[in-house]
């Protein structure tokens, strides 16, 4: 693939990305099996590689990184180990927000990602949407407020710059002015995959 993306509006990217085997055979060179295969661990555990990520992989090359970290493995449907590796029910105090280290709270912004990892230790667990998140943002705030332990909000998801610019721009209202917070931070994976979510974005 030889085109420019960089100019491509991430929502256009985004809105088609590929999802199952069938839509990167022709790209990678699959064979039947390979893309029979993708095709059926997509349908448990979502995928989602928009063009520019996938240009970035070498077709000749199984062991690309690139290729390791988006595309699925048939590794992924083993049942061991733990579902919870950090923790999530134990540490949520609020739906969506988590505290589990003192200075840091955690918020699950979103349960969408820019691009499904396929290491991510979050797959078998299904998270709440933005909006059902934000519905929480309140009591968020006072939380926050109430613990001056706290120096830092990690805003993450999901991929937090999957939600609206008005969203982002209601989370930096929110915390913005609290005195013991030293830092606001996003957990996203855009600047990697998606760069076009911050290029081509003039409101964010
Ligand atoms: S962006 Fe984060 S939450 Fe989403 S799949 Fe990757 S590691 Fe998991």
């Amino acid at each position: 693939m030889n085109k420019d993306y960089g100019k491509e509006h991430w929502t256009h990217l985004l809105q088609n990305c590929c999802n199952n085997g069938d839509d990167i055979r022709q790209y990678l060179n699959l064979t039947d099996d390979e893309t029979a295969r993708i095709n059926k661990i997509s349908e448990q555990y979502p995928m989602c590689i928009n063009h520019y990520y996938l240009s970035l992989i070498d077709p000749g090359d199984p062991e690309d990184p690139i290729r390791k970290m988006s595309i699925p493995s048939g590794w992924e449907l083993s049942e061991g180990g733990e579902p919870d590796t950090s923790g999530e029910a134990s540490n949520t105090v609020i739906p969506g927000m988590q505290h589990k280290y003192d200075q840091t709270t955690l918020i699950l912004s979103t349960n969408m990602c820019v691009m499904y990892c396929r290491h991510c230790f979050r797959k078998r667990l299904v998270g709440l949407s933005d909006d059902e998140i934000a519905g929480h943002l309140g009591e968020m705030e006072e939380y926050v407020r109430n613990h001056p332990e706290v120096s830092n909000v990690l805003i993450t998801g999901g991929d937090a710059f999957l939600n609206s610019n008005q969203r982002i721009k209601e989370y930096l209202e929110r915390f913005i002015d609290i005195p013991h917070l030293d830092l606001i931070r996003f957990g996203t994976r855009t600047p990697v995959v998606l760069p076009q979510r911050i290029t081509t974005d003039a409101e964010l």
